[in-house]
């Protein structure tokens, strides 16, 4: 469980006793959090791509130079195509021409392909070296730095090669996300809305109450909005770190979303776009399992999300098959989340088609 003590720090504690802190913290405290971590100073790997390297690069070399650590940077193209084997040999090539040892920390600064890529690099070199997540977009700070799950891209598939692995820590800098492109801001709000909606109806509060604010950034609900939507990732993974049970509540919207981001082609839609479509989906086939459900009330929410694709235009026929070989599905049974009221999720199997036709109408129906 979380421990919530602390306004700038919460402890991902698993049920076996391992755990790591995630820090709230300015990314120059990074060096001070490493020694907090007994990380002795040395060499070190920084793993980035180009646009979080032009803001933030230079002023963590210099932090940690001066605390006494030797940095040797990996900058890498941003996008997901980044996510592949090729630019996971070239991190390989790197650290080992840089001649690291079991001990060199990889320092993942980034957004999720950052994260995810470094982070299985961190994995599989010489079986494994410490790995600190630095994340810097939304989706990151508040979803892929935490729970463990690293991993790269194949031709078959988005993260079908990877492998759980942990974090010795996380410093996440609320600030860093100033810089973050809006549209990838209000796509990283999908996940956050989500995690409102499936396990914390006080954070639906405080969404509803602050949600113009905090889609365009201008308010100190923004730092607590990051906390509180991490919180709920570390509460769902602590439970279940290799996601055998409650975990696949995470999945809320994506089975639609999805398949909406792969038929429409990667790029019409946002991840998170497509998530906020497809939690639409979700609730409309929640509300119809559950009449109890307030429908208008979540879905108000899910809708201040800007979604720039035109969901119209696809078919249920069309998104079937995607969602038949959706790799969270039990053999060819499509899985869904549901929620039984806000706050409360859990999974169905193969809901009727009629359903999902009617909530796949209502989804595509309004412009959000
Ligand atoms: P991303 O890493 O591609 O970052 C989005 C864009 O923002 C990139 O162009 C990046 O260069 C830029 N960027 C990041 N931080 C910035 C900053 N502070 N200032 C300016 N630009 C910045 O994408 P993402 O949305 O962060 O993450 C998506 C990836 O994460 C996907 O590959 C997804 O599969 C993965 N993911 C993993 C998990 C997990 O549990 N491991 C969970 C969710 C998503
Ligand atoms: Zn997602």
């Amino acid at each position: 469980m979380a421990d919530i003590s602390s306004p700038d720090r919460i402890d991902v504690r698993f049920r076996d006793g391992r755990g790591y802190p995630i820090h709230f913290r300015s990314l120059a405290d990074t060096p001070a959090l490493l020694s907090e971590a007994d990380l002795t100073p040395g060499r070190c790997l920084l793993i980035t791509d180009e646009n979080v390297a032009a803001h933030y690069r230079s002023p963590l070399r210099t932090a940690l130079q001066r605390a006494g650590w030797t940095p040797h940077d990996i900058v890498l193209p941003p996008g997901e195509a980044t996510k592949s084997f090729e630019h996971l040999q070239t991190i390989y090539d790197e650290a080992l021409a840089a001649g690291i040892d079991r001990s060199t920390p990889v320092l993942a600064l980034g957004g999720g392909v950052v994260g995810d890529l470094a982070g299985f690099a961190a994995a599989t070199l010489l079986r494994g070296v410490p790995l600190i997540h630095l994340p810097t977009s939304l989706v990151a700070q508040v979803d892929s730095s935490i729970g463990g799950k690293t991993g790269i891209n194949h031709a078959a598939g988005k993260n079908l090669i990877g492998a759980f692995y942990q974090p010795d820590l996380v410093v996440a800098d609320v600030r860093t996300t100033d810089t973050l492109p809006q549209r990838e801001w209000t796509s990283g709000m999908a996940e956050v809305i989500k995690h409102g909606l499936i396990a914390d109806p006080a954070f639906v509060d405080f969404l509803e109450a602050h949600i113009t604010d905090l889609l365009l950034r201008r308010t100190d609900a923004v730092a607590e909005m990051v906390r509180r939507a991490a919180r709920v990732k570390v509460d769902v993974v602590a439970d279940d770190e290799r996601e055998q049970g409650r975990r696949a509540i995470l999945n809320f919207g994506h089975t639609f979303g999805h398949a909406i981001e792969r038929e429409a082609g990667y790029g019409v839609f946002t991840h998170g776009e497509a998530v906020a479509v497809g939690m639409r989906a979700a609730l409309h086939l929640s509300h119809h399992l559950h009449p109890s459900l307030n429908l208008d009330r979540a879905d108000a929410l899910v809708r201040t999300i800007p979604v720039e694709g035109d969901p119209s235009s696809l078919s249920l026929d069309q998104l079937r098959p995607a969602m038949q070989h959706d790799k969270k599905n039990k053999g060819d049974t499509i899985r869904f989340i549901v929620l039984d009221r806000i706050g409360e999720a859990r999974v169905i199997d193969a809901p009727p088609q009629d359903d999902l036709e009617h909530a796949w109408d209502f989804a595509k129906s309004v412009r959000t």
